[in-house]
């Protein structure tokens, strides 16, 4: 194996996914306390403790107690790398999600026990699957009253269709939880309470079947038995090809605010998630361990850190090997980018970076000449793909109280378009910029962030459009006359995109049964 493959190999890049509140910060907190790259618990997200997030970047997550930007955050766990993708669970920011889960080789699926599947859960999944991503599921909260564990895993296969195949089951659950029996060791890790306990602490009682289980808990120990014979009657055993094509998820159970099931999770993911794998980059499939740098950005970032007013490209690492110091190629704007600065996420802090192998995320600062989508190589013209954005359903316009303040107001709609947080459109006659969005909390982020970054005061108002398509046409002279006559209806995007923003249904027909030849798109794929 070349010292690339090799590096490649040791790779897992995951995204964690869920219903808001079943429970993925908390676990991301305790995977990172279990790997070390955390000191202490309650780093990750301070919403009671008060002490600083890691991953709450923005003042509005830490109000609202919701995660709007996704984070990375890179650990080392048995010899491997581990980057773990935080993704925003409000169905609002499903765009970000979903550019995020492009850059990931396999997903963390988190559902609360009490409640089962949820709307997001089923939405992110069905992301999921557009790419087979291999799923990993947990069963979260077992130390309160929960749900029959059967009828989880029945949900499971009958709602997100997939198969579930447990790999620990739960021994009781609330006051009466007393561990998970490991399917495929054939022992018992009981359960003890405690926030900050020691995960290495679990004691384990080696087969079913011991006699010390009826001694300590006979009731609980009686009904898993019984549980059991019906799991293996009912649920498919493991099956690793199965897991890779994205048609099984090993199920876990357990409780991530005990730090109770972790550890088998992230042993999982090392043990049987992919290691990264190739992209599609139009002109060819790249693999990971070619000898030469390539990747794509998936997500940029504005104003991270008040400390560095920059803004990070995060860009994913598909090929090669990335040094500090080396130019890579920007092939949108045919470029070399002298990576100089380049910086990786660490759980606690931002670190510059020397190496990075496929699977690594990468932070290049910049500003503003990279946009999300954006592919970068040693010169080879690739163009990774994958990256839509898709047709705003909702539209703002934007009026701002003091004029004086146009300038800032510009720059901060820029920046967010840039970023992907909202869609801007600036029309070809009139002067009110138009926002477009697919979920309603996009604008108020936007609103906040003008406010607290750019210092700009901006009133947002409900505007007569229904919805926007982007337009092409092969023939330019009919391209021209296409914007002389509709020029009312429209507008550029952030990325210089001809855009039609269309006040009705009826409108939209007509002007697209009118001109025939220009072609009118609902998703955008990055230029
Ligand atoms: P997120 O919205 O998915 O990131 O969820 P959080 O990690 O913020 O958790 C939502 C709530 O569930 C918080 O109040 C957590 O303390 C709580 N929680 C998370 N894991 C557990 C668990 O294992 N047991 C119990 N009882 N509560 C939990």
């Amino acid at each position: 194996m070349s010292p690339i493959a090799q590096e490649v190999a040791r790779r897992r890049t995951f995204g964690i996914i869920s219903h808001p509140d079943a429970g993925k910060t908390t676990l991301t907190e305790k995977l990172l306390y279990f790997s070390g790259a955390i000191q202490m618990a309650g780093t990750v997200k301070g919403k009671k403790t008060g002490k600083f997030a890691t991953s709450d970047w923005m003042e509005i997550e830490k109000q609202r107690g919701i995660s709007v930007a996704s984070s990375v955050m890179q650990f080392d766990y048995r010899e491997h790398v581990i980057n773990l993708l935080d993704t925003p669970g409000h169905q609002d920011f499903s765009e970000d999600t979903y550019r995020v889960l492009t850059a990931v080789d396999s997903a963390l699926m988190v559902i609360d026990a009490a409640k089962g599947v949820e709307e997001q859960t089923i939405k992110l999944l069905n992301v999921c699957r557009l790419r087979d991503t291999p799923i990993v599921t947990f069963m979260n909260k077992y130390d309160r009253e929960v749900r029959d564990s059967l009828e989880l895993l029945d949900e499971v296969e009958s709602v997100l269709k997939i198969q579930c195949a447990p790999i620990t089951w739960p021994i009781g659950m609330g006051k009466t939880f007393r561990g998970v029996y490991h399917i495929l060791k054939d022992e018992i890790l009981l359960f003890s309470p405690g926030e900050d306990r020691n995960i290495e602490d679990v004691e384990v009682i080696k087969g079913i079947d011991n006699a010390r289980l009826d001694e300590l808990f006979p009731l609980e120990i009686e009904q898993t038995r019984m549980e059991l014979e019906l799991v293996r009657g009912a649920s498919h055993p493991f099956d690793l090809e199965a897991f890779l094509a994205g048609t099984q998820t090993p199920v876990f159970f357990g409780s991530a605010i005990n730090n109770f099931g972790v550890r088998e999770i992230l042993n999982a993911l090392i043990d049987w998630a992919p290691a990264p794998q190739y992209r599609d980059a139009t002109v060819r499939d790249v693999k990971p361990d070619e000898e030469k740098f390539s990747g794509f950005v998936f997500k940029i970032q504005a104003n991270m850190d008040p400390k560095h007013r920059d803004r990070i490209a995060f860009l994913r690492v598909c090929s090669g090997k990335f040094e500090r110091g080396m130019k890579m190629k920007h092939l949108r704007l045919e470029r070399d980018v002298a990576a100089n600065s380049v910086v990786t996420f660490m759980a606690s802090t931002r670190e510059q970076v020397e190496e990075a192998y496929a699977g690594d995320i990468i932070g290049v600062p910049n500003h503003g000449n990279i946009q999300i989508g954006d592919s970068f190589s040693e010169g080879e013209k690739l163009a990774f793909t994958g990256i839509p954005y898709f047709a705003p359903e909702l539209f703002r316009s934007v009026r701002i109280k003091n004029p004086l303040k146009f300038k800032q107001l510009q720059k901060g709609l820029q920046q967010l378009g840039e970023e992907g947080a909202v869609q801007v459109f600036k029309p070809l006659s009139g002067a009110d910029m138009i926002l477009g969005a697919v979920g309603v909390l996009q604008f108020e982020v936007v609103k906040s962030r003008l406010e607290n970054e750019y210092g700009v005061d901006a009133v947002f108002e409900n505007c007569a459009i229904h919805t926007a398509r982007w337009v092409s046409c092969d023939d330019n002279r009919m391209l021209a006359d296409f914007e002389k006559g509709l020029i009312l209806n429209l507008a550029r995007d952030a990325a210089d995109n001809l855009t039609y923003l269309a006040p009705n249904r009826v409108n939209l027909q007509l002007a697209q049964e009118r001109w025939p030849k220009v072609a009118f798109h609902a998703t955008r794929e990055h230029a």
